[in-house]
């Protein structure tokens, strides 16, 4: 006469259950049911603003500082690019940090919003935004050059603080 131990016929039990789907079904069900009865929530964009966490990945941006931009011109963050979407050219000057970026272009339609330029950065000088809000009309419009890239220090303490707690 064939014996069988407790895993086996806990084994098979099991098997003629998942066999007829019934249970896993009826769970699906309840699920399904729970999300239907619960309130549903809408956000009225653009009227109410999504504030991101200091965590989320905006557009890039550099740090401006009272002196000026924080940047050195390294090219770090261009050659990280895996977008190839950051143009920069160095230039010379007389003051202590010696060489800033005389032209600093990201091109936002080929950003991929990756952060891997603020993670290369030495300086701490160029950072991911909370900005999300990306308008374009035309591809000239998409060349985010200084003038957009720049941005105040004091707008941006939050982000600094949260690198320096992930990256300490
Ligand atoms: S976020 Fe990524 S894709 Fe965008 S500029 Fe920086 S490195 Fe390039
Ligand atoms: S933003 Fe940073 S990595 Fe990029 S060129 Fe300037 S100093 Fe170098």
């Amino acid at each position: 006469m064939a014996t069988h131990t407790v895993s086996e016929r806990s084994t098979k039990r099991i098997r003629f259950w998942e066999r007829l789907y019934l249970p896993e079904i009826a769970k699906g069900l309840t699920l399904t049911f729970k999300q239907m009865i619960k309130p549903s929530y809408t956000r009225q964009y653009p009227e109410e603003k999504f504030e991101p966490e200091a965590s989320y990945r905006g557009r890039p941006v550099l740090v401006q500082e009272e002196f000026g931009e924080r940047c050195v011109a390294c090219g770090l963050c261009s050659r990280v690019c895996p977008a190839i979407a950051i143009e920069v050219q160095a230039g010379e000057t007389e003051k202590e940090k010696e060489r800033y970026p005389e032209k600093f272009e990201i091109n936002m339609l080929r950003c991929i919003f990756c952060g891997y330029c603020e993670e290369a950065c030495p300086e701490e000088a160029i950072v991911m935004s909370r900005d999300y809000e990306l308008v374009f009309n035309n591809f000239d419009d998409a060349i985010f050059g200084k003038d957009k890239l720049l941005m105040p220090v004091s707008q941006l303490q939050e982000r600094l603080e949260y690198l320096r707690q992930y990256k300490g």
